[in-house]
């Protein structure tokens, strides 16, 4: 059973990879690349494999090796990943991660790697929230104000948007919290609205970075809005940029590596802004952690190293063994 369960839950990452594939690509394209022993092993396998569920994952494994594509099989393996599909959907807990640490600690650098390797996303509420600002909406009126001097923004407005966001088709799995909770109402508000549905916070991966480092990796940053890519102007600098005499970069060189578009600094990536977002953090974010400690979810990362070992840390923390 526990052997049964493992497999399943690979399968159902595979599925869900799978199934992005099979819906973005034209089946016509797909026949073209058929060849007569895959048809032959889908054949032979995939009742068992239906049935199974395992099966699934052992097919995509199939399909990626000989460089085949799932349209082929005249919609049978839609089907049964659609069937497995909804079944995990249905009957399966959702795996659900807190992005934790503060501003500066590298959420926005990981939480994208993270999302890729599980295919889950990752919901940035400050990314929500700039939006909405961008926008013009209601809530980015109420918002912006208080975003751009670095505090918090009220939690009935974040738990709400939140609250919608989740119940979208691509967090059907789970989902990656960055941001969000960022007190203790928020926190107790996510496990209530979990609760309704069976579920729980399954990992909280937090972030670790000493105050003092924060200032220079958050004054420093420069994003690129349309992709959120990262730049920094000591540790990352884009391509283009050039700088004064005195080492500080030019603003108008300051562009996107892929796209050559600008770059842009927050406007509460500023020293007097971090001060307010820091206070933020140790008195009202940071309490969460001993909230959701005694579950045993709370795995520790140090953050205060290059990427590639925050990295490592990271796997460790996510993987069980
Ligand atoms: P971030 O991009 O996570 O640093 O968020 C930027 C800003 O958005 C924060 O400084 C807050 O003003 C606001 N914000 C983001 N998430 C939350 C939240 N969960 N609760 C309250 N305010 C938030």
């Amino acid at each position: 059973m526990l052997f049964a369960n493992s497999a399943l839950r690979t399968a159902s990452r595979r599925i869900v990879s799978a199934s992005t594939r099979c819906s973005s690509r034209s089946l016509a394209s797909a026949s073209k690349t058929q060849t007569s022993s895959n048809e032959e092993f889908v054949r032979k396998t995939l009742p068992y494999l239906a049935a199974a569920g395992l099966a699934i994952g052992a097919s995509t494994q199939f399909m990626e090796k000989e460089n085949t594509e799932c349209g082929m099989f005249g919609g049978k393996v839609e089907d049964a990943i659609k069937k497995t599909e909804d079944k995990f959907a249905s009957y399966w807990p959702r795996n659900i991660m807190i992005l934790f640490g503060p501003p500066g600690a590298g959420k926005g650098t990981h939480g994208p790697k993270i999302e890729e390797m599980l295919d889950i996303p990752q919901l940035s509420t400050g990314d929500m929230l700039r939006a909405a600002v961008a926008a013009q909406t209601e809530v980015g009126k109420k918002a912006q104000a208080v975003m751009k001097a670095g505090g918090l923004v009220s939690d009935d407005i974040v738990v709400g948007i939140i609250r919608d966001r989740i119940t979208e088709e691509d967090c059907k799995f789970g989902f990656i919290l960055d941001g969000f909770p960022r007190t203790l109402v928020q926190a107790q508000a996510l496990d209530k609205m979990l609760a309704e549905e069976g579920a729980c916070v399954t990992k909280v991966i937090e972030l670790q970075v000493p105050d003092e480092v924060l200032e220079e990796r958050i004054c420093g940053r420069w994003i690129h809005k349309k992709s959120g890519r990262s730049f920094h102007v000591k540790f990352a600098p884009p391509k283009s940029m050039k700088t004064n005499a005195d080492g500080t970069p030019i603003a108008e060189s300051m562009k996107d590596d892929e796209t050559g578009e600008a770059l842009m600094q927050r406007p509460d990536d500023t020293s007097s802004a971090l001060v307010k977002r820091l206070k933020g953090y140790h008195d009202e974010t940071v309490p969460i952690l001993s909230h959701y400690s005694p579950k045993g979810v709370v795995k520790e990362v140090n953050a205060n190293q290059g990427m590639d070992g925050v990295w490592d840390e990271v796997l460790k923390s996510l993987s069980r063994k």
